[in-house]
């Protein structure tokens, strides 16, 4: 028998959800908060073919002007339990605060967390990183739902991670929780809080962005080859390359998702004429609609 569904809201507009602060309507929207709630609607997703989209907390996307033509399922199941150097968390938990709770522990191994704006389940999607570390370095165990509403505990041996890539991104469902075995260590908190210091003073934090938008290329830095190109502060409309970070594209007022792709084409152009190398996008892009 199908649970209760938790509430739908209808044209919810996607830039409340996005750190880009870009995104037309989401057709349908709905938080989920246990479990129960994600098999649910994922199970209901399944059954009426409805197209959907996992949210975590927006950090890595940018949605349509026109909005979602479907589901938007907004991750918040949120618990955090430490034993030990055990952390078991759930997907919809800031990562920054776990960095900053393991490391106020004396936990190391998460201390570059707390510098991303991310969900737990969406630094796992991405195998998200900073300074050489990386999400799946300390992680043991994940947690999925899949569509049909069944819930898989998957050890890190049967996943798969690259940069900014997990096995996930070929998976239909939903990571639920994710555990890490962390390691005792008095020098953490000094660790977390230098990066968190070194992050803010070179990157736009408390602007609008989706953090970097290219993926650096094999032995050099994105960010380096679009400022030799001569690119910090080119515009295209309220989209503009940011001038302390020049791997970011910040949302200056009314940036449109459209402006945002022209200036990333206009950056990849630029800079393959000047390097010969190709920048491919970190940012993932998504489609008003999702072909079945
Ligand atoms: C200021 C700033 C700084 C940043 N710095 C870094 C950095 O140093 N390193 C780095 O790697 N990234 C960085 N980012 C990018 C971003 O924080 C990461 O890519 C992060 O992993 C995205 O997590 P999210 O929860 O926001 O996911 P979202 O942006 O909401 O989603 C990203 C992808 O993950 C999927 N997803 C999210 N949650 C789940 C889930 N529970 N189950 C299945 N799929 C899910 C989504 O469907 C989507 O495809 C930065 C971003 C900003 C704005």
């Amino acid at each position: 028998m199908m649970k209760s569904l938790p509430q739908f809201q209808s044209s919810k507009p996607l830039k409340e959800v996005s750190t880009f602060g870009i995104g037309g309507p989401a057709r349908l929207f709905v938080e989920v908060t246990s479990v129960e709630e994600l098999q649910a609607v994922l199970e209901f997703c399944g059954t009426d073919s409805l197209p959907f989209f996992i949210l975590g907390k927006g950090s890595n996307i940018l949605f349509h002007d026109q909005g979602f033509d479907g589901l938007v399922i907004h991750n918040k199941i949120s618990y955090l339990t430490i034993q030990g150097c055990e952390v078991d968390v759930g997907a919809g938990f800031s990562f920054a605060m776990l960095g900053f709770k393991t490391a106020k522990q004396g936990l190391a191994g998460l201390e570059f967390a707390s510098g991303i704006p991310a969900s737990v389940g969406g630094a796992v999607y991405m195998n998200a990183g900073a300074g050489g570390y990386e999400t799946k370095d300390c992680l043991t165990e994940v947690s999925f739902v899949d569509t049909q509403g069944n819930l898989h505990n998957l050890s890190k041996e049967e996943l798969e991670f690259s940069y900014r890539y997990s096995s996930f991104h070929e998976k239909k469902g939903a990571i639920v929780s994710a555990k890490f075995r962390l390691k005792a260590c008095e020098e953490a908190r000094k660790k977390q809080l230098s990066i968190v210091e070194y992050r803010t003073k070179t990157q736009p934090y408390g602007e609008f962005s989706a953090g970097c938008v290219f993926k650096n290329p094999k032995n050099a830095s994105a960010g380096a080859l679009i400022e030799q190109a001569g690119l910090k502060g080119f515009c295209v409309g309220d989209a503009e390359v940011s001038a302390k970070h020049a791997n970011f594209i910040v949302n200056r007022k009314e940036a449109r998702a459209e402006d945002v792709l022209f200036l990333a084409k206009q950056i990849q152009e630029r800079v393959k004429e000047q390097t010969g190398v190709e920048l491919e996008m970190e940012v993932r892009c998504i489609p008003y609609q999702i072909l079945k």
